[in-house]
């Protein structure tokens, strides 16, 4: 017995105390760099991309590059493309967003700032979860990671529960194909009011590379009401963790 609490209390502390500090590593999607884009005479990144996530115009003195994180499923093929260093890795796991049109990113105009209009949320001490798989399970895998003993998001008072009858948010993965749209629809209208709807992964966001397909898997919008996005093939754990907070401590337009 004293051998194994010897053993036990040199494996250190596991839990990350660094909250959503950005990554050493690429977290897959792209971000913008430093570097001016060259515009239309190149298009290099607009061209690898499997699912249209970037387009480019010309731009006085370069080029204005559109960036969808919403449709971007990080495969980094823009990235390595780029002959100016414009689009780079991002590495900053803060990526959720209130609104749809906020993951559109341009490397020369300014993003909207999302957070004029937030309204205080009832979930700031707590918040209960339900999870509604319709993918390949990437993300539920990533927000089974969110429980493990590095990222452990109990301490910040997110639960996941079994019955969407408990649950206060509902956190959707995958692109939500036709099969499955009675399915997350009778989900939803058993939780109670207040509730949430968390689109979790580019999937669920916008269809990924599914989108426009024969099974209808165009994500959850237009289904439910989504009250957040987070990007990311899959997101990381900091990311998904990040994003359900910010459901906690406010949400926009929806009021408690
Ligand atoms: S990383 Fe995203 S934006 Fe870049 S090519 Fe891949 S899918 Fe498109
Ligand atoms: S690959 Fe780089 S330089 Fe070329 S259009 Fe895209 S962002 Fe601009």
């Amino acid at each position: 017995m004293l051998r194994l609490l010897g053993f036990l209390l040199n494996q250190g502390v596991a839990t990350s105390k660094d909250y959503c500090s950005p990554s050493a590593d690429s977290l897959g999607l792209p971000a913008f760099g430093n570097q001016t884009c060259i515009g239309t005479s190149c298009t290099q990144c607009s061209t690898v991309c499997p699912t249209d996530a970037i387009a480019v115009a010309d731009y006085p003195n370069g080029g204005n590059v559109s960036l969808d994180l919403g449709a971007c499923i990080g495969c980094g093929m823009c990235i390595r493309e780029c002959p100016e260093g414009t689009l780079v890795a991002n590495k900053n796991p803060s990526v959720a967003r209130f609104k749809r049109e906020d993951l559109i990113l341009s490397n020369v105009e300014k993003s909207a700032t999302q957070d004029a209009s937030i309204q205080p949320s009832i979930f700031a001490k707590s918040i209960a979860c339900r999870v509604v798989s319709t993918g390949c399970s990437a993300c539920d895998l990533e927000v089974a990671a969110c429980g493990n003993s590095i990222f452990d998001m109990e301490r910040y008072g997110i639960h996941v529960v079994a019955s969407p009858r408990f649950a206060d948010v509902l956190l959707v993965t995958g692109p939500v194909p036709k099969a499955m749209h009675d399915a997350l629809k009778s989900c939803y209208e058993q939780m109670a009011e207040p509730r949430r709807v968390i689109a979790v992964g580019t999937c669920a966001i916008s269809g990924g590379l599914h989108k426009g397909g024969y099974a209808e898997a165009n994500g959850v919008e237009g289904l439910l009401p989504v009250d957040l996005f987070i990007p990311g093939c899959p997101p990381h754990p900091w990311s998904i963790i990040d994003g359900i907070r910010k459901v906690m401590s406010g949400s926009v337009g929806r009021g408690a």
